[in-house]
């Protein structure tokens, strides 16, 4: 699977895609990330990637010129499944769209900055635009930085054990019960008894009551949805 990023301030995509599981991805050769620096595809000698908007409104808006050479210059390159843009008014990120983005093979990002990206882009070359959060960011970076994350640790051979993705929250839309390590006991705080019994078919009911209870309890939500 690839990812290519288009951002204007690709710097702070380098230490989250740097680290851990994501570099242990792009080691193992299962994922390959690109960064691309916006102001690249300029042509005025101030490499300048934005202008006032339109109308009374201030701020800069980002110019269609060089997003547009941006994007064509990675089309001619490899076909994409998908040309995202991060926006605050996308389709929420949830553990289910994730999963769906983990079966593709080429996903481009576009990270806005500023007031946002003239719109036209989004009316011609984006084909989805996905939101991680009713809050507004700076910049699309972190948001990028976040799809990725949580879709590259999906992909197969990611994650060392296969099926612990698979038991993390919202997959079957529960949260995840809750996990303990040693020592079992300390400051006279104990681990559940069940979780020290070894009789696995127990322990896996006790973890199905305990997702169910604090699903109902924290995200009553989640258990109206159907299945991602
Ligand atoms: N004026 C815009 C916000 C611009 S914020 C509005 O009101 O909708 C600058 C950039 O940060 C956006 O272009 C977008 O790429 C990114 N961004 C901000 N909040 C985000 C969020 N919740 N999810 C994804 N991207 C976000």
């Amino acid at each position: 699977m690839r990812f290519d990023i288009i951002s204007v301030l690709p710097e702070l995509l380098e230490s989250p895609l740097g680290h851990s599981i994501i570099k242990r991805a792009q080691t193992k050769g299962l994922v390959e990330i690109a960064l691309h620096h916006l102001r690249d595809f300029t042509t005025n000698k101030h490499r300048t990637i934005d202008d006032y908007a339109f109308g009374p409104d201030a701020g800069m808006v980002m110019m269609v010129e060089p997003i547009y050479k941006a994007i064509e210059k990675l089309k001619s390159e490899r076909a994409y499944d998908e040309i995202i843009y991060t926006s605050p008014d996308g389709e929420p990120l949830t553990q289910k769209l994730s999963n769906q983005l983990s079966t593709k093979k080429n996903i481009l990002i576009l990270c806005g900055h500023y007031k946002g990206i003239d719109h036209r882009v989004r009316e011609h070359l984006v084909t989805r635009e996905i939101s991680i959060g009713d809050y507004v960011l700076s910049g699309g970076e972190l948001a990028a930085a976040v799809i990725v994350d949580s879709v590259v640790r999906l992909v197969p051979g990611v994650l060392s054990d296969e099926t612990s993705a698979l038991t993390d929250s919202f997959q079957d839309n529960l949260l995840a019960p809750p996990i303990y390590t040693r020592p079992a006991e300390f400051n006279g705080w104990k681990v559940p008894e069940i979780l020290l019994s070894g009789n696995f078919k127990e322990i896996e009911k006790w973890q199905m009551d305990q997702a169910i209870e604090r699903t109902q309890r924290l995200r009553p939500d989640l258990l109206n949805n159907k299945k991602g």
